[in-house]
């Protein structure tokens, strides 16, 4: 009772302040008590409901505010929080680190000079603060949840903190929470308490059914779970949730499918609960009784047992236990902005969550129960624990104990948890280990080093085979192994950090306590994977093999660190390697690695261990036997070796045993490479491969070839020839009589096979062993004297040579330039992660010149210096097969043209450390000696089978070498270089001679078994002489052998060229002949176009015209294309070659029908309105240019036979490929695609080539009746005198007003009835001047019809029949639309308007022109051609109510349209229908169109813009016709703009003639295009010169036959064209055009539309998109791409915003963005990664080099590399320039053809 009476008088905020207060005083408060308060709000204000729309879910976020988190500030502030935390913050030393924390894409800045490791990273706004922004900085992208480690002196080594936190650095210190009122803290305390036990008791609380008793409400009783499945009947009916929970097993797929059928809700809907469920970690997704929602979570996991991929996590939940968690969230929250504001509460919040507890302290307990909460609660408390914990050092060391005693624990929920890494508390570690003072001491006093380790080897325990070593299984899936190598990570953070600066003792016990661990890890991975040789089969299958790399990956730089802190204090290197031999002693003893056989060679007999590389396991996983080596080179430093007292202990392994896997491992990788071990598959040739895998190498192939060496020191050097020999199975081979007495020949398969056998005595018996064929000898002893080279000479490594680390890396540098100039992102790949302090840049400055990227393209590359040639090694350890022979091909391709002898002798040495000096002996030992004496006797003997040059060629290597170790030798015992060396100074020469070597050189002289290495041999004989004193003594044999050397040499060189040339020959003639059958079509135009007299008569012949011929031959009279003055037109006949059959044909009414190659696509390109979504208007082109047919031709002309059949067979072909492959197609053969036969260029329709004459002028009378008014009034009583029909026939499509309406022409009679007799015969006279279009064979027909219906049909996106009245506007909309294009193209390009097109461009424009001014009697009945003329001529000199304004039409459009519609205005017949072809009645429709689009300029006219301007300079007076021009624009301003009711402000006639003439430019640039297209008449000079747009406006106006702007008596008082302009402005549309309501205004001139500008600067563009959210689920969008057409923003690849379409199903944003801003296609960059996809259609796409690269000129996709990009100009030029020019779909299917990439385009 007394409880619930509390609760009553609780229910006020301010009585329950005052309730705590008075508990507060009595020092009786506690948690229950805010419980008591919460219990009564909570519920009202956060619990959900039926009406609740759980995709928005909304609170009342005002009383929530006010009763629920005012009440608690209220309370600790005692009376005016505001006031009270104002002082508080006063108080309190801002935070001196920004911690910052990164949201996923958000850019973050590292420092490559100052960074402690690349984990150091700064936020944008510190960056640019900051002075690393003069330094190497790299540029990244967060995957989220790591903070700003700006402020934090460990992490930086230099410039530690911007210059905005600079201030808050100084103070720092003690907290300020010493300096608050105890009151106030002791408030604060039991708040933070409450609040925090209260959150995680909520966040964890596991019955979902019910809430604590405590917090039960009395008028509520929720039911128990039990009771509700046992049907007793609570007091009032509860409402429950379903809450479906996120988990990392299934696919986003898996779970909308789920949620659709479980929740019946619609495809969207699914998409945003699954949307949500993924960003916050569960949703809830129904509401209402028991029952309900226990049905839904049943058709749950009723739908998941289906799925392999395990049941989802889904709860039925009380909705007062959802209420309250809600609110628990909302609490931390609000915590951590508490704690973010006031410092001190900081202190404060780590005091309380470390505090012992009953329970444990609060941190531990929200550490263990990370993997209970969902993705949302866990990175609650994350943030919280950052901001509470992690921003001050010593509440960061308390952080690192708890969690490193917690880590094994942790690691093991991570373990079985199905949330990402980032998800997990662990990936906390980063924050803790990365720093060193806090990484020491946890090693000190945490044992942390071991405690990491043990938790790893905890697990490979798990994963160890009968033979007790690790082993993955291919087929299951190892994911809890994925989770657990995170421990790897978590160790390299470890001791990523500098060696210590100090050793205790606890540090290095704490220290050689996890190495000992770490050495369990590696000895169960020694002798991983092993192999064995298959014989016979092939192996069935291949073993996995990954996963043991991968791990290796991650361990290689766990070691190197290891070993770097181990060689920094004698005491632990001892110890460490103490512990190494012990191990390895212990793993060796395990397979019994003893001494069994015994050898004989040079006089001795060694005991050697016996072991058959082909028939037992060899593995290549050693990295225990690795270790020892690598902390052997630290030995010496210390005055240590592997013989000192030490290391004398009683279970140690001998070098022998050591030395033995590492050598099997070695000869193992050269046999694979040899190809000896093909029948194990690819999983062994991988292996290989990554064995020497430039990122792991160094601690694997390096540290093999460093034990090696090692023995080859320690050991004596015969015994260690001899074991290398018998490993290989060659040691029979340096018998004198080997090849006598073991050789046999046996028939394989009819082929002879040459084989060694062996013999030996088993029991008395002799027993004959096939050892090798000739061919697995020869290559093994290959092989061998390549493992000597290596031992001899690989030296670079510090420890075995007198080197430094940066020795050995210019020398990485140098053999990788040898190859090729090689790149900056290639070099910067051979310095491995660990020593990402070194700049590469640095060291190849010194070794190599940088040469920037020739015209902008490509990338710069290093060149190595010409004087570092020499130290060429081509035996160098780290080439690959391939790079090796490529790096001898080019230095000799070097020498060869520096005409220096070809001779690549061995290079000049790092001498040996004093440790490793006699690893020399090898060389000089007496059983090298013999196989080298057996490989020179035996090269001389040609019955010898064993022998190759590359034999001679190494063995004659190695030779030099030794000769060059002598002379260093020689030389530095006398020179006072170093320290002088110990006796005896090594000597290849004596022996060399004593054994018979030098002679057997000598011998080998001039052998042609060995010419090609006869340059070598010369080399090698010399150096020996030299140093032998004899190099007087063979004064006679040296130059001869030199000279037969080189006249050797010539001789091949010789045979060479000739070869080379031969085949160049042949080449070229293909070449020739190629281009003579296919190329015709691709003629330059002006040998396609004959001039002078021959052409004339051959234009004669095929024309048969009559006109005067003279004209044209006439050069000196300038061209006009249009009107009466009309220049002769050239019809030269046209031959083209059929691509498909090879055929010549010319182009004429008599022959079969000719076609090209033509793709029409639906464009934006040039659109002024790209939010436009208004119909096509069909009668006119738009004057925004959106959305108009663009047709494109790579002008390769077929017969039209040859095509149809060739279509027919590609569409079989496609029907036959089965469904599944067509997904990724280039081209789709339903939309009736195709690729050209001979370009593989993109089609979707053929253009049919026109016999020219059809379109020659017809000789006709050419009165000079120029009267454009007359024909305007002609036309205007014809639209006047318009036969008006409606159509009532059944079929006809009554919705669409234009078709049921049909005009029928009055008759030029009609017409003529109301002009005055004068009149009349002008008017006739304009109307009649057309060409006949001559009869068009059927063929040619049939192709017009195809080329007609595609632009309709993909222009109107729909079917259509033909007669359709759309079929030919469309085509001519095309026709205006493509030359619209070309005139910008080259605008934007700067080349000159009518030439440079190319002959594809020429081909491609003529022919089109010349269709559309051909195809009206074939593609449309004389009827509908006239109605749809007499509709256009109403819409333009009528302007019906209703009507378009002149200002929507695009005045080019309707230049295109109208010479072809007019001409069948008064037409009796088809036949009597005329071709445009420049006629007097051409000339009026261009005027009229030029007249309208002045109109269209002056009403656009920016007149305060106008009057700022000057006019242009000019010296000399504008000329008569000029001010004439000036006057009659003047006039015609005042006259347009008065009618139009606008601002006629006074504008001077120079400036307004200069503007217009400006604007109009483009338009007359079409023009001239398409009367020079169509007619053929010649270009002038000036336009075929590149001049400026302002110069080339006279010569436009007189290519056109125009003299001025002025349009006859336009703006004469009265006239017909003055009322039709006044018409025109009057119009009631004009006035909202220009108010800007009717879409953009259009202004002149059109500019080029391009693709929007870029900033320089990369990382503007990171930053721009980091701030973007995904605009459909308001969450962070994990790929933001950007429209380059139009800048905008978009969600790409991610289900939140995809979209469904029909036929095709969901595609995502960026193609559902094109479908509306590109007509389907375009361009996208994709920012976060630096990527360029060019889509189209929807369904198809490409990747393109991006337009941004580093300094090194290098592109960086994915951001790998992480350098500061900027904008590469010529590539952004280069796309801008495919994008105006429409080649998108052409180029994506030409990428497509090439590559095999499986990208689900649609999806972007
Ligand atoms: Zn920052
Ligand atoms: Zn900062
Ligand atoms: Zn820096
Ligand atoms: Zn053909
Ligand atoms: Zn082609
Ligand atoms: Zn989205
Ligand atoms: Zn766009």
């Amino acid at each position: 009772m007394m409880k619930d009476n509390s609760s009553e008088a609780m229910k006020s905020d301010v009585d329950a302040v005052a309730i705590w207060e008075a508990k507060f005083k009595k020092d009786t408060l506690v948690g229950r008590d805010f419980r008591e308060y919460w219990k009564l709000h909570v519920p009202t204000i956060y619990a959900p409901d039926e009406s609740t729309n759980f995709l928005h879910i909304s609170y009342d976020d005002d009383s929530a505010q006010k009763l629920l988190f005012d009440t608690l500030k209220q309370f600790i502030c005692i009376d005016n929080p505001a006031e009270v935390l104002k002082h508080l913050k006063e108080l309190t030393t801002p935070a001196a680190l920004c911690g910052k924390v990164f949201r996923m894409g958000e850019a973050t800045y590292s420092c490559r000079d100052c960074g402690q490791d690349s984990t150091c990273v700064l936020c944008r706004d510190c960056f640019a603060a900051s002075a690393h922004q003069q330094h190497r900085y790299k540029m990244n992208q967060s995957v989220g949840g790591g903070y700003c480690d700006c402020g934090d002196r460990e992490a930086w080594k230099d410039s530690f903190c911007c210059s905005i936190h600079e201030r808050n650095a100084v103070g720092g210190g003690t907290s300020s929470l010493l300096k608050f009122p105890p009151e106030i803290v002791q408030r604060a305390r039991a708040v933070f308490s409450a609040v925090l036990d209260y959150s995680l008791e909520m966040l964890t609380h596991e019955n979902t059914m019910g809430l604590p008793h405590d917090l039960r409400s009395p008028l509520e009783q929720e039911g128990d779970a039990d009771d509700l499945l046992s049907g007793a009947e609570p007091l009032r009916t509860p409402l429950y949730v379903t809450m479906f929970y996120n988990d990392e097993t299934h696919t986003f797929e898996q779970v909308i499918e789920c949620l659709r059928r479980a929740v019946e809700c619609s495809q969207r809907d699914a998409v945003d609960y699954a949307t949500i469920i993924d960003r916050v970690g569960r949703s809830i997704v129904k509401c209402g009784d028991f029952q309900t929602c226990n049905k839904a979570k049943q058709v749950f996991e009723h739908h998941s047992v289906r799925h392999s991929s395990g049941p989802y996590k889904v709860h039925v939940m009380h909705t007062h236990v959802v209420a309250h968690q809600t609110f628990a969230m909302r609490l931390l929250l609000w915590l951590k902005k508490l704690i973010e504001e006031v410092d001190g509460f900081r202190t404060l919040f780590g005091q309380i969550v470390t505090e012992p507890a009953a329970d444990g302290p609060v941190l531990e307990r929200v550490m263990k129960s990370d993997t209970q909460l969902w993705k949302l609660a866990r990175n609650q408390w994350h943030l919280l624990l950052i901001q509470g914990m992690l921003m001050e050092h010593d509440s960061k060391k308390v952080f690192a104990k708890t969690f490193t005693r917690l880590y094994p624990a942790l690691m093991r929920d991570f373990m079985c948890d199905d949330h990402n890494h980032s998800d997990s508390v662990t990936s906390l570690s980063v924050q803790i280990y990365t720093v060193p003072t806090i990484a020491y001491m946890l090693i000190t006093d945490e044992d942390c080093l071991f405690v990491v380790t043990r938790t790893f080897y905890d697990e490979c325990i798990n994963r160890r085979n009968a033979q007790g070593v690790l082993s993955f299984d291919a087929r299951s899936p190892n994911t809890t192994w994925r989770r657990i190598s995170y421990c790897l990570n978590d160790l390299r953070y470890l001791l990523n950090n500098m060696r210590p600066p100090q050793w205790t003792d606890q540090l290095r016990k704490g220290f050689l306590h996890g190495f000992n661990a770490l050495l369990d890890v590696l000895a169960v991975m020694e002798g991983m994977d092993s192999s064995v040789r298959q014989m016979g089969n092939h192996l069935e299958f291949d073993p996995e093999w990954q996963t043991a790399f991968t791990l290796f990956g991650k361990l290689s730089i766990v070691i190197y660190h290891l070993m770097d802190w181990c060689s920094s204090d004698r005491m632990v290197l001892v110890k460490a390697y103490r512990a190494v031999l012990r191990k390895l002693y212990g793993k060796l003893s395990e397979e019994r690695l003893r001494p069994s056989a015994t050898v004989t060679a040079a006089g001795k007999t060694f005991r050697v261990i016996e072991f058959d590389m082909w028939q037992k396991p060899v593995s290549l996983h050693l990295p225990l036997t690795r270790m020892l080596a690598g902390l052997h080179l630290h030995l010496g430093r210390f005055g240590l070796q592997f013989g000192s007292p030490e290391f004398e202990m009683e279970d140690r392994p001998t070098i022998q045993q050591i030395m033995e896997t590492s050598l099997r491992a070695v000869i193992l990788t050269t046999q694979v490479r040899a190809g000896m071990w093909r029948r194990n598959g690819t999983s062994l040739v991988s292996q290989v491969h990554f064995y020497s895998n430039v990122r792991i190498r160094s601690e694997i192939q390096d540290r093999d070839v460093q034990i090696l060496q090692m023995a080859a020191a320690l050991e004596d050097p015969d015994e260690f020839i001899m074991t290398l020999m018998l490993r290989y199975g060659i040691h029979h081979w340096l018998a004198p009589d080997f090849e006598g007495v073991m050789r046999r020949t046996t028939e394989v398969d009819g082929e002879p096979v040459t084989y060694f056998v062996e013999t030996v005595q088993e029991g008395g018996k002799t027993v004959t062993n096939f050892v090798q064929t000739v061919q697995e000898f020869t290559h093994n002893l290959e092989e061998m004297m390549l493992v000597l080279i290596h031992v001899f000479g690989e030296r670079y490594q510090p420890g075995v040579g007198e080197v430094t680390r940066e020795d050995c890396l210019k020398k990485e540098i140098i053999q990788c330039l040898c190859i090729e100039p090689t790149p900056h992102s290639k070099l910067s790949k051979l310095v491995v992660a660990e020593n990402h302090n070194v700049s590469i840049e640095q060291l190849a400055d010194q070794v190599a010149e940088f040469k920037l990227p020739q015209n902008g393209t490509g990338k710069g590359v290093y060149e190595l210096k010409p004087e570092l040639y020499s130290d060429y090694n081509p035996f160098w350890y780290h080439y690959t097969r391939e790079e090796q022979s490529r790096a001898e091909g080019a230095q000799r391709r070097r020498k060869r043209l520096a005409d220096e002898p070809a001779c690549l002798p061995p290079p000049q040495l790092p001498p040996f450390t004093p440790e490793f000096r006699a690893a020399r002996n090898v060389a000089v030992c007496r059983a090298m000696l013999d196989v080298l004496l057996t490989v020179l006797r035996r090269s001389a003997d040609l019955t010898a089978r064993v022998f190759s040059e590359t034999l001679f060629q190494r063995a004659l290597f190695l030779m030099g070498l030794a000769l060059n170790e002598e002379e260093r030798s020689a030389a530095g015992a006398t020179a006072d270089a170093g320290p002088p060396e110990q006796p005896p100074a090594f000597c290849f020469s004596q022996p060399a001679q004593q054994c018979g070597i030098v002679d057997a050189l000598q011998n080998m002289v001039g052998n042609p078994r060995v010419s090609s290495h006869a340059d070598l041999l010369a080399w090698v004989n010399a150096k020996l002489n030299r140093l032998l004193g004899r190099t007087a003594a063979a004064p006679e044999s040296q130059p001869s052998t030199s000279e037969e050397a080189g006249s050797e040499q010539k001789k091949r060189r010789a045979q060479a060229a000739a070869r080379r040339a031969r085949i160049l020959g042949q080449m070229q003639a293909q070449q020739k002949k190629f281009i003579t059958q296919n190329m015709t079509a691709l003629a330059e135009p002006e040998e396609a176009e004959p001039s002078g007299a021959l052409s004339a008569e051959r234009a004669a012949a095929v024309t048969g015209s009559a006109m005067d011929l003279s004209e044209g031959a006439e050069p000196d009279r300038w061209p006009v294309c249009l009107g009466p003055r009309q220049s002769a037109r050239p019809a030269a006949p046209a031959e083209y070659t059929c691509i498909l059959c090879q055929a010549t044909e010319q182009v004429s009414s008599t022959r079969p029908a000719m076609v090209m190659a033509a793709f029409v696509q639906l464009s934006t390109v040039l659109s002024r309105d790209r939010a436009s979504t208004a119909a096509n208007p069909v009668l006119y082109v738009p004057s925004s240019l959106h959305r108009l047919p663009h047709t494109s031709s790579c002008g390769h002309a077929m017969h039209a036979a040859c095509w149809q059949r060739h279509f027919e067979n590609v569409c079989q072909r496609e029907r036959r490929r089965a469904h599944r492959l067509r997904h990724n197609m280039s081209y789709d053969v339903q939309k009736r695609e195709f690729l050209c036969p001979l370009c593989q260029c993109l089609s979707n329709t053929v253009v049919p080539l026109v016999p020219a004459r059809m379109v020659a002028l017809d000789g006709d009378d050419r009165p000079p009746a120029d009267n454009i008014n007359v024909w305007v009034k002609g036309l205007q009583l014809a639209c006047a005198h318009t036969v008006v029909q409606v159509d009532e026939s059944p079929g006809a499509d009554h919705s669409v007003e234009q078709r049921r309406v049909r005009y029928r022409s009055p008759g030029l009679k009609t017409v003529l009835k109301h002009m005055t007799q004068r009149e009349g015969n002008q008017f006739r006279a304009q109307v009649r001047l057309g060409d006949r279009i001559a009869e068009i064979p059927t063929s040619t027909r049939e192709m017009m019809i195809t080329f007609a219906m595609v632009p309709c049909m993909v222009g109107l996106d729909g079917r259509v029949e033909l007669g359709d009245r759309r079929v030919p506007l469309l085509t001519l909309q095309t026709c205006a639309y493509t030359l619209h294009t070309t005139e910008q193209l080259l605008r934007h390009t700067g080349r000159p308007l009518l030439a440079e097109l190319g002959s594809r461009g020429d081909i491609c424009l003529t022919q089109l022109t010349h269709v559309c001014a051909t195809m009206l009697p074939v593609v449309a009945e004389l009827g509908t051609a006239q109605a749809s003329c007499l509709g256009l001529l109403r819409l333009l000199l009528d302007q019906p109510a209703g009507g378009p304004p002149v200002t929507d039409m695009d005045a080019f459009g309707l230049v295109v349209i109208l010479c072809s519609l007019t001409t069948t205005l008064f037409a009796e017949h088809a036949d009597g229908i005329q071709a445009p072809s420049g006629s007097l009645q051409d000339l009026q429709c261009v005027r009229l169109s030029l007249l309208l689009h002045l109109v269209q300029i002056l009403l656009t006219l920016d007149v305060a813009e106008l009057t700022r301007q000057q006019p242009m300079e000019t010296d000399d007076e504008p000329a008569a016709g000029d001010q004439d021009e000036q006057q009659w624009l003047a006039e015609l301003y005042t006259l347009v703009r008065s009618a139009a009711g606008v601002e006629v402000a006074d504008v001077s006639p120079p400036l307004l003639r200069q503007y217009v003439a400006g604007a109009v430019t483009p338009f007359l640039r079409c023009c001239a295009l398409y009367f020079h297209f169509l007619t053929g008449v010649r270009a002038p000079d000036e336009l075929l010169q590149p001049l400026p747009l302002a110069a080339q406006y006279p010569h436009l106006l007189r290519y056109l036959g125009l003299d001025s702007l002025c349009v006859p008596q336009a703006t004469d008082c009265q006239s017909v064209l003055q009322d039709l302009i006044a018409k025109w402005c009057r119009h009631p549309d004009i006035g909202p055009y220009l108010a800007g309501s009717r879409g953009p205004i259009v202004r002149y001139p059109l500019s080029v539309n391009t693709l929007i500008p870029l900033p320089v600067d990369f990382s503007e563009l990171i930053n721009k998109v980091s701030d973007f959210t995904c605009p459909s689920s308001d969450g962070e969008s994990r790929v933001p791409a950007m429209c380059l057409a139009c800048g905008e923003l978009l969600c790409s690849q991610s289900y939140c915003c995809q979209v469904q379409v029909e036929h095709i199903g969901q595609i995502g944003a960026c193609n559902a963005h094109l479908m509306r801003c590109g007509a389907g296609s375009g361009v996208m960059l994709r920012i976060r990664e630096c990527r360029v996809h060019l889509l189209v259609n929807k369904v198809r796409g490409a990747s393109v080099p991006p337009p941004y690269v580093d300094k090194f000129g290098e592109m960086d996709q994915g951001l790998n590399r992480g350098n500061p990009l900027t904008l590469w100009r010529e590539q952004y030029d280069k796309l801008n320039r495919l994008w105006i020019a429409h080649g998108i779909p052409e180029e994506v299917t030409r990428l497509m053809e090439d590559s095999f990439s499986q990208t689900d385009w649609q999806n972007l």
